[in-house]
């Protein structure tokens, strides 16, 4: 891997931010107020960030993205990090998973993805299936007529601005040696499809306006045309898309905790105690001295894992470390941070107690922190045999 980044990369780096803190940060403390993004600002960002060419700026060239490479898209999702997930929800980046569509299907979803014209949301979650997706209980069941979709997905972001959703359901069960294993299909289903509801979910204390909703199918009738990828191939596909995923979230946390650092920063330079900057304190300058360098290792973890998928090297376990290791070292780099502000780091017209809650369902989402860990220390014991 090289270190420093090119001048074009140093642009991306330049745009997205100086697009961050213009376009987002002055809708942040009404978004926090309210838990809602009004629509207006919701389709201004997303207007200004086609006029700026980074609109599904995580697709190829092939498809009519711009072509980032892995580490650039990282660098994107770094600055994006900066700012209110609810609002950079509109600075849109669709499901990479929409690579799999065929020609038919490229004409009626992905294009219209690329081109803003309709949003996405992904579901995969059930309340009885979380970590255990193969445990979940949505069917499809192939009929004379096509598919009928039945059962329950929740905790599924972006829902309420969806156009369409891809969902994950079983469509059939194997017997192995190590007990029954579902096989899983994913579909592509359009809202407001017979059979098919969104409804509210449960308020979250972590990005609020950033919504999840719950799905409900009863007996939701879908055609084959619906069908993503191959029957029973949606594993081979979800695998696909959480691997790109993970990078985006460790790239977000790194972004935030660069954010919440140099709050950190200014306060121990500034705030006076005892006659001097709290920062002059042993207690209070090893604290940033750890944050600085906790936050580096993650950033340097992150773009190595986005360097090896660019080289077209596997990157599963690295993948899985720059996520773990960079969700939890934001949640560390926020309390400190909190520490650091004394009592007015907890109170809610300064920005820190957000950036604490937001930090807390990074190490559950898109994979929780036990599950990385699970796949960092299976690829290295497997090949020995344990
Ligand atoms: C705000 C929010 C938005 C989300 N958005 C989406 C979305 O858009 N689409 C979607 O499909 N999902 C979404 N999710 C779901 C998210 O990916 C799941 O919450 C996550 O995978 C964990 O599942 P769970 O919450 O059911 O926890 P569980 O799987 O029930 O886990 C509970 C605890 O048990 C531990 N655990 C489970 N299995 C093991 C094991 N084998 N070894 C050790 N520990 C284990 C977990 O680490 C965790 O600590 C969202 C979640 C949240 C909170």
């Amino acid at each position: 891997m090289q270190f420093g980044l090119t001048k074009e990369q140093e642009m991306i780096v330049s745009t997205v931010r100086a697009f961050v803190e213009n376009e987002i940060y002055p809708h942040e403390k009404m978004v926090e107020r309210t838990g809602e993004v009004p629509q207006e600002i919701g389709e201004e960002i997303k207007r200004k960030c086609i006029e700026l060419g980074f609109y599904a700026c995580n697709f190829p060239e092939e498809v009519g993205g711009p072509g980032l490479s892995h580490l650039e898209f990282a660098l994107v999702e770094r600055e994006l990090g900066r700012g209110s997930m609810a609002l950079n929800h509109f600075f849109g980046r669709p499901q990479n998973i929409l690579m799999a569509c065929n020609e038919e299907q490229r004409d009626r979803y992905l294009s219209p993805a690329l081109r803003g014209e309709k949003m996405d949301a992904l579901a995969m979650t059930e309340p009885g299936a979380g970590s255990d997706i193969r445990g979940m209980k949505c069917t499809a069941v192939r009929g004379e007529q096509g598919w009928v979709l039945n059962g329950t997905k929740h905790f599924i972001s972006g829902a309420e601005h969806a156009d369409f959703f891809i969902v994950f359901v079983a469509t059939g069960e194997d017997q192995t040696p190590r007990g029954p294993k579902k096989r899983i299909t994913s579909f592509l289903v359009d809202r407001g499809t017979p059979g098919f509801t969104v409804r509210d979910g449960y308020k979250s204390v972590s990005h609020r306006g950033y919504k999840n909703m719950i799905l409900e199918f009863d007996d939701c009738r879908l055609p084959d045309a619906q069908v993503l990828g191959e029957v029973d191939g949606g594993f081979a596909v979800m695998n696909e898309w959480l691997y790109a995923t993970r990078i985006t979230v460790a790239a977000m946390c790194v972004g935030r905790a660069r954010r919440v650092f140099d709050y950190a920063l200014a306060y121990a330079a500034e705030r006076e105690q005892f006659g001097q900057p709290i920062g002059k304190f042993q207690g209070v300058g090893f604290q940033i001295a750890d944050m600085i360098t906790e936050i580096d290792a993650a950033d340097y973890l992150t773009l190595a894992a986005a360097d090896r998928l660019d080289k077209g090297l596997s990157a599963n376990r690295e993948i899985a470390s720059a996520k773990l290791y960079a969700s939890e070292m934001l949640a560390r780099v926020t309390d400190a941070a909190i520490q650091i502000h004394g009592g007015m780091g907890l109170m809610d017209d300064f920005p820190l107690e957000r950036f604490w809650r937001d930090a807390r369902v990074e190490r559950i989402w898109d994979g929780t922190s036990e599950i990385q860990r699970h796949i960092i220390s299976r690829d290295l014991l497997r090949p020995l045999g344990a």
